[in-house]
């Protein structure tokens, strides 16, 4: 290669190279400061970078007036370099072109140096983007790492307070997953936590009725909760109020359980299940029902003596008006006395599941004329008119005729003791198909209708009837209707207050 040639090579490297490129003359000062330095030579691409037109032959201060104030460590180092000859590279800001550059300096004569420009703006716009972003994600990690610990010491709290509470716990996920169980829970079923948690719930720990009978999957309180998303007990899920859990000994627990559906914002993450070994409450009630039916079976008998000689002494004895009088009293009482008892004992029986049935056939007719035969003298006493003629010849049913009283008996001396004096009473026995519905309608009191819906609950009274007759129990209506239950029938009541009730019983007319 000529040196003519190299030299139009250099010439068009110098004017295409994409950097910018300026051989520049520095000029000192006296004290050999560098204050300034001119441009002898600039390619195109320096140009059109720095902004600058016809560039060559001016100083920089004059193309850039407040260069030094805004850039002095460029003129201290242009100047190191063309004294010294030794390259540097740096990276600067141009304020007044607000560009980046990365330049590389070296002097080819003393005195002088040469620039390369490269423009990296935009390779340090990302590098800030990329260090905004850093700084922004080491924020968001500082915020996760809070939150994590304040999480992680609610788990502990929460923890900790779980495993510690005397009642049992078990959590389960929305499929019934354990997913915790706590201490008490552990001791009681004596399964240990690693060996349940994982598992199915409805696998490790089956349930049982108090009939013995394994309680199906979907009615268990777990189960109802979960899919109803409400609070559920073995109350509000069967009939049965108590459940038997299996042990991991395959022994049965009797528990008071309540399963909570546990919820985030409105989506169900999983239950909580809390219960209790009530195997001492049981036998508490058990001794309870014992004692109480003991008690009344022992009272029954001199009672009814009591009720005998009174009836004897009364009809056969010649008596003053008063013996009479006081006689009739200890009669009527002797009799309540008996009703006391005997509800009671329906009472205790129920209570214990010991309702058993004998079937016998009862003349229905015949039956209540005799019960009303019995009341005679209460009914004499309230002056009561009792009406009871619509009704068959008669009605050969075949019930349990203790049970098929206690309804009876409830139902009659309800209607006596809620009808004032010179009331009116009506008894009607109507056949159907397979069954024959009983009516007492009074003109009593009545039932106010806010109090309708729970009168057949255990110890109901309803607030007229606790200011008519001040020592009632309200449990007859409850001995009555689980009476015609257990036979296969239904007690319902139709009641208007300050102006009677209607009573209706309708049973099957054979039971097996
Ligand atoms: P008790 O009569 O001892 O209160 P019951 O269980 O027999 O208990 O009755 C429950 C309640 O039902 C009564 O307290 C009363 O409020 C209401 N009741 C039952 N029968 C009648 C009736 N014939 N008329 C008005 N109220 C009645």
């Amino acid at each position: 290669m000529t040196s003519q040639d190299s030299e139009s090579l250099y010439k068009s490297l110098f004017d295409n190279m994409l950097d910018g490129l300026a051989l520049c003359q520095m000029v000192f000062d006296t004290q050999k400061h560098p204050i300034d330095f001119k441009y002898i030579e600039v390619n195109k691409n320096f140009e059109a970078l720095m902004g600058l037109k016809n560039a060559e032959g001016k100083k920089v201060t004059e193309l850039i007036p407040g260069i030094r104030t805004s850039n002095p460590e460029l003129l201290e180092m242009y100047g190191r370099v063309s004294l010294t000859g030794k390259p540097e590279k740096f990276e600067t800001f141009n304020e007044p072109l607000a560009k980046w550059f990365l330049v590389s300096v070296y002097s080819p004569r003393k005195e002088y140096f040469i620039a390369v420009f490269q423009n990296i703006t935009d390779r340090k716009k990302i590098e800030k983007d990329l260090y905004n972003a850093k700084v922004a994600a080491g924020n968001v990690l500082e915020d996760l790492q809070v939150e994590k610990e304040a999480l992680a010491r609610a788990k502990a709290k929460d923890d900790a307070m779980l495993s510690s509470i005397g009642d049992s716990v078990i959590i389960v996920d929305p499929n019934g997953i354990v997913t915790f169980i706590n201490q008490s829970a552990q001791n009681l079923l004596g399964w240990k936590d690693v060996e349940i948690i994982g598992k199915f719930l409805f696998d490790v720990i089956p349930v049982e009725d108090e009939k013995g009978e394994r309680v199906p999957m979907n009615a268990r309180p777990m189960a109802v909760a979960l899919a109803l998303n409400t609070t559920a007990t073995p109350e509000s899920t069967s009939a049965h109020g108590i459940y038997y859990y299996t042990c991991k000994d395959r022994t049965k627990l009797p528990v008071a359980v309540t399963v909570a559906p546990v919820m985030l914002e409105t989506k169900i993450v999983g239950a909580i299940e809390v219960f209790r070994d009530i195997t001492k409450e049981k036998e508490l009630d058990r001794a309870k029902s014992e004692f109480i039916s003991i008690a009344s079976h022992q009272m029954r008998t001199p009672l009814t003596a009591i009720q005998w000689v009174a009836e004897r002494f009364m009809k056969k004895e010649k008596l003053t008006p008063k013996g009479q009088e006081y006689l009739s009293d200890i009669h009527a009482s002797a009799m309540r006395l008996t009703e006391l008892v005997t509800d009671m004992l329906s009472l205790s029986r129920i209570e214990a599941g010991k309702l058993e049935t004998t079937p016998e056939i009862v003349g229905v007719v015949g039956f209540v004329k005799s019960y009303l035969q019995e009341i005679a003298e209460l009914l004499g006493k309230k002056e009561l008119e009792v009406v009871f003629e619509d009704h068959p010849v008669e009605l050969a049913v075949k019930t349990d005729a203790v049970t098929l009283r206690n309804i009876v008996q409830n139902i009659i001396i309800n209607a006596i003791d809620y009808t004032p004096n010179k009331g009116r009473i009506k008894i009607a026995i109507q056949k159907k198909d397979g069954t024959f519905v009983m009516q007492v309608a009074d003109t009593g009191i009545g039932i106010p209708k806010g109090e309708q819906h729970k009168i057949f609950e255990k110890f109901t009274r309803a607030s007229n009837a606790k200011l008519h007759k001040t020592d009632g129990t309200g449990i007859g209506l409850y001995i009555a209707s689980r009476g015609a239950n257990l036979l296969g029938g239904k007690i319902w009541f139709t009641s208007e207050e300050k102006k009677g009730s209607t009573f209706y019983v309708e049973l099957p007319l054979e039971i097996s």
